[in-house]
C-alpha cells in the first residue's frame, strides 16, 4: 500500500439493503461498507480503525519519530490495524498489551506484521495514559509517536469527519440518521464534526456504563471543534457489556449474514445491527426515514471468539451455503 492510496482512496462502497423489516416500517437503509476499506480481504487495516489511523500515520510521516506506540487488549481491532498499517508503510510499531501474553489470533498476526509487543498488568494498564507513564515509555522507546487506546484522538476525529462527508456526497443527500457502534466514542465524535446539521447520529453503546456521552464531549472539546449534527447514545444493546453476548445477539447476527451475505463481528457490528433492527421494529424511525448504517469492520476479532468457543461458533459465510 502506498501513501497515495491512503490520501486519495476511492470511497468505500455504499449499498442499499433490501429487507422486509425495512419496507414494513417504511424506512430505507444503506450500508456504508468501511469493512471493505482494507487494502486486501482479511486485512485488519480496515473499518473505522483505518479512518482513525489515517491522519495519525500522516502525522508520523511528517514528524521525526522512530515508531508508533499504542495500547490495547489481546483481541484489539486497533492493535491489529496499527500493526498491519505499520507493515504496509514500513513503520515500526509497538503494542502495549493489557494482561498476559496469550497466543490470540490478533496478537499472532500483529507479531507477524512486525509489531513489538509488551505486556503489562491490568493495574499498570489502567494508568497507561498518565503523563508520568507516558514519560517512561518515551525513556524506554525513544521518539515514539503515541496513539491512545482505541486510536481515539483529535486526528482520529478528522478521519471520521471525512467519513461523514464522504457518505453524504456519495449518497447525494444528507440522510436522516447515521448509525454506528460505539466503544470509546471517538468515531461518533468525528462523525458529529463532519456531518451536516440535518443528520442525526445514533451510536449504539457496546459497553456498559453511562460514560460514553461525556467521553464524546471530551473528544470534541479536546479537538476544539464543534458538532453541527445532533448525536445520541443508545444504551440498551450492549448485551451485558464489552465483548459479552447473548444467544439472541448471535441468532440475529447469523440470520443477518445468511440473508444478506454480510458478516458482522460480535463485539461491535452485531450489536449495532441488532439494536438498529429492534428500533426499526419498534417504530423508532418515522416512515420515510432514510438511514445510513456504518459497517465499521472488526471481523479480525471473530477468530478470537472461535479460538475460545470452538470453530463455527460464529457465522461462517462459506459454511452457510
Ligand atoms: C473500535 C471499533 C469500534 C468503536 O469505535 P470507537 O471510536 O472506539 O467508538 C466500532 N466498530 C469496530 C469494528 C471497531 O473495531
Amino acid at each position: 500500500m502506498t501513501w497515495a492510496e491512503l490520501t486519495s482512496h476511492p470511497p468505500s462502497a455504499l449499498q442499499e439493503l433490501h429487507d422486509n423489516r425495512l419496507s414494513q416500517a417504511g424506512v430505507r437503509l444503506w450500508l456504508k461498507r468501511d469493512d471493505l476499506l482494507a487494502p486486501a480481504p482479511d486485512d485488519p487495516f480496515c473499518g473505522n480503525k483505518w479512518r482513525k489511523l489515517k491522519y495519525n500515520l500522516l502525522a508520523f510521516r511528517a514528524g521525526d519519530y522512530s515508531a508508533i506506540l499504542s495500547f490495547g487488549g489481546n483481541h484489539s481491532n486497533h492493535i491489529a490495524a496499527l500493526a498491519s498499517a505499520g507493515a504496509h508503510f514500513g513503520i515500526p510499531t509497538i503494542g502495549i498489551i493489557r494482561g498476559e501474553d496469550i497466543a490470540t489470533p490478533t496478537l499472532l498476526r500483529a507479531r507477524k506484521d512486525g509489531m513489538a509487543l509488551h505486556f503489562i498488568s491490568r493495574s499498570a494498564y489502567r494508568a497507561k495514559h498518565q503523563p508520568e507513564e507516558i514519560e517512561k515509555y518515551r525513556q524506554t522507546f525513544g521518539a515514539i509517536y503515541l496513539v491512545p487506546e482505541g486510536g481515539s484522538n483529535t486526528l482520529a476525529l478528522q478521519g471520521c469527519a471525512e467519513l461523514a462527508t464522504e457518505t453524504v456526497t456519495q449518497l447525494g443527500f444528507a440522510p436522516d440518521y447515521l448509525t454506528l457502534p460505539c466503544g470509546t466514542g471517538g468515531t461518533l465524535a468525528g462523525l458529529a464534526v463532519g456531518a451536516p446539521a440535518a443528520v442525526q447520529l445514533l451510536g449504539f453503546a457496546v459497553v456498559k456504563g453511562d460514560f460514553l456521552a461525556s467521553d464524546v464531549e471530551q473528544f470534541l472539546q479536546a479537538s476544539g471543534q464543534t458538532a453541527p449534527a445532533i448525536w445520541h447514545i443508545q444504551p440498551d444493546y450492549h448485551c451485558g457489556g464489552y465483548a459479552r453476548w447473548t444467544p439472541e445477539l448471535l441468532a440475529f447476527s447469523q440470520s443477518f449474514t445468511k440473508q444478506h451475505g454480510i458478516l458482522l463481528d460480535p463485539v461491535y457490528g452485531a450489536k449495532h445491527f441488532y439494536g438498529l433492527f429492534d428500533l426499526i421494529k419498534r417504530g423508532y424511525f418515522a416512515p420515510g426515514c432514510r438511514i445510513v448504517a456504518l459497517h465499521t469492520g472488526g471481523l479480525q476479532g471473530v477468530a478470537g471468539f472461535e479460538q475460545r468457543f470452538g470453530e463455527g461458533w460464529h457465522t461462517d459465510l462459506h459454511r452457510l451455503n
